[in-house]
């Protein structure tokens, strides 16, 4: 349902009692979606030593509580979800971020993968463990085992892209590559906030808007992959594209 990722460092202290400037930031931005209603919301933030996720059925607060119990290591990179159920009903194991059986690999997702059982009969079939319900989790296996092929996020997030068929933003993070999030959309949306040393993904600008109106719009089939300092838009088939450039002007609540 609500999308953030945040990549980079913040000039201003912001205020991150857990997890660092990734955390705070995404959970601010998963605030700010709050109006579009979810039935759980989770966190995952990405080292070189892996991904680590929290997630916990209910509000905002159930997750905030959950980070404070347990927090999150200081990273610059986080991704944040918060759900509303269309496979699986809403658990803390349903809840996204989901990730791979080598903990490495952490995804969410806004829509329907239609052709997920499948995937999901294929995988087990291969021995995969699954620990959801949802139709997001094969996503996060199957990127898993084509960022091992084929050595890149990017890469992997257009091969596992072309299997995929309904609707579907999602947002992957790899430990092999800590300071880069991959986004990839279709018929569901996605922008890319614009910041200095530090750049956003949301499902819409509201999840960014506290930090920057500058932003680019996604267009149909296209992946996009954000570092700190670097932006760059391709469509499924690897050819380079030009997002549509935008500035946010209508004044949001404080
Ligand atoms: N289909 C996914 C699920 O049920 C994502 C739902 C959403 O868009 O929040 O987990």
């Amino acid at each position: 349902c609500g999308i953030v990722g945040f990549v980079g460092t913040l000039p201003e202290t912001s205020p991150a009692p857990v997890g660092g400037a990734g955390t705070a930031v995404v959970l601010e931005g998963l605030r700010r979606l709050e109006y579009r209603g979810y039935d759980s919301a989770g966190i995952a933030v990405v080292t070189s030593a892996g991904v680590d996720v929290r997630k916990r059925a209910g509000k905002l607060g159930n997750l905030v509580a959950a980070l404070e119990a347990d927090p999150l290591p200081v990273s610059s990179t986080a991704i944040g979800h918060t759900r509303w159920a269309t496979h699986g009903g809403p658990t803390d194991a349903n809840a996204h971020p989901h990730t791979d059986a080598s903990g490495r690999t952490a995804v969410i997702h806004n829509g329907i993968v239609e052709n997920f059982a499948v995937l999901r009969a294929e995988l087990v079939e291969a021995g995969v463990p699954f620990t959801s319900e949802t139709d997001t989790e094969v996503v996060a296996h199957l990127l898993g085992a084509a960022v091992t092929e084929l050595g890149d996020l990017t890469e992997a997030m257009r091969a596992v892209c072309a299997r995929l068929e309904g609707a579907f933003t999602l947002l992957a993070v790899h430990a092999d590559a800590p300071d880069v999030i991959v986004g990839a959309r279709r018929n569901s949306p996605l922008v890319v906030g614009l910041g200095e040393g530090a750049n956003y993904l949301g499902s819409d600008v509201a999840a960014f808007i506290a930090h920057t109106r500058e932003a680019l719009e996604l267009g149909q089939d296209q992946v996009v992959t954000i570092t700190p300092d670097s932006v760059v838009v391709t469509g499924f088939d690897g050819s380079p594209v030009e997002g549509r450039r935008f500035h946010v002007d209508w004044d949001a609540a404080a």
